[in-house]
């Protein structure tokens, strides 16, 4: 996965870009109505003639642009749209013998379809070892498994029982694995578990969210806003602009507002 990453910066950087890590966006500064660049938690600001959001459109006009009222269209999506929940995330290391052969890469386990979208119903599973061995320590696997969590579930804990009830939402999780994973408990050697609040520091999205869905059925993806916002000089990119969620989806969201800011520039 990282690939994609590296394979970005080293297009960016060919092209004169640079890329300041571990700097946080704290505001979009505006000028008479016009964003004109940002302001970073350690207080530098950077002046630019285009801003471009890849939080999400709730984090990008409700955190960073906090003096100005929420535009009409934002509004408008705000109805249109609701945050689907974040997750759960297991990411372990296991001795490669507990993984049988011929098990396959990618799996779904859901017990009961009338859960479906419960909070710990879905399980997704992925052991990417099996088709990446080098990702690992010789004779071991990593195995990822994820399942929809709401931050609202993991907020109020004190540090000690925020630590317990990861450890007992992993056990169960594990032992539902056993199922793909035979012995998995036995031959676990790694464990690390994210819940929707690592989604919310660590990606800096609103809840942890996934990403927007429609609150209603609407008729098709096109209801999703392109790259331009209400405010001049500001374009959003990223899950909430069209096409949506997704590595394919935001991936094509970035090639269009891209070319939208060189159509706007008239290069
Ligand atoms: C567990 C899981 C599994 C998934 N599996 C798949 C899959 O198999 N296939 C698929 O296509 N998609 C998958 N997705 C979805 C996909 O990862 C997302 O739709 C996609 O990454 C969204 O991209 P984005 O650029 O909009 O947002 P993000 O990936 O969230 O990127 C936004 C970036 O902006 C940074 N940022 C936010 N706020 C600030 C700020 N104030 N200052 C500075 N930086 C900031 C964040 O740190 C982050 O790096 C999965 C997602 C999850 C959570």
């Amino acid at each position: 996965m990282g690939q994609i990453a590296q394979k970005l910066v080293e297009g960016l950087e060919k092209a004169g870009g640079h890329i300041e890590y571990q700097a946080r966006v704290t505001e979009i500064l505006l000028e008479d109505g016009r964003a004109v660049g940002v302001q970073v938690a350690s207080g530098k600001t950077y002046r630019a003639r285009r801003v471009i959001s890849n939080a999400t459109r709730w984090d990008t006009f409700e955190k960073l642009l906090p003096s100005k009222p929420l535009p009409r269209a934002e509004q408008q999506w705000q109805q249109r749209y609701q945050k689907s929940p974040s997750f759960l995330s297991l990411h372990l290391g296991v001795k490669a013998t507990a993984v049988p052969p011929e098990t396959e890469c990618h799996h779904i386990l859901l017990e009961d379809w009338a859960r479906m979208e419960d909070p710990e119903a879905t399980l997704f599973v992925s052991i990417p070892t099996l088709l990446d061995p080098d990702l690992a320590p010789p004779d071991h696997h990593i195995i990822h498994a994820f399942t929809p969590s709401w931050l609202a579930d993991w907020q109020g804990l004190s540090p000690r029982a925020y630590e317990q009830k990861k450890e007992e939402t992993a056990a169960r999780i594990v032992e539902r694995l056993q199922k793909i994973v035979p012995n998995l408990a036995a031959l676990l050697d790694y464990q690390e578990v994210g819940t929707p609040r690592t989604h919310r520091r660590f990606l800096g999205r609103v809840d942890g969210t996934y990403g927007p869905i429609p609150q209603r059925k609407l008729p098709g993806l096109l209801r999703m806003p392109f790259n331009r916002t209400a405010i001049p000089g500001l374009y959003c990119v990223g899950d909430s602009t069209f096409p949506g969620q997704g590595l394919n989806a935001v991936a094509f969201s970035g090639f269009a507002c891209a070319h939208r800011i060189a159509v706007d520039l008239g290069l």
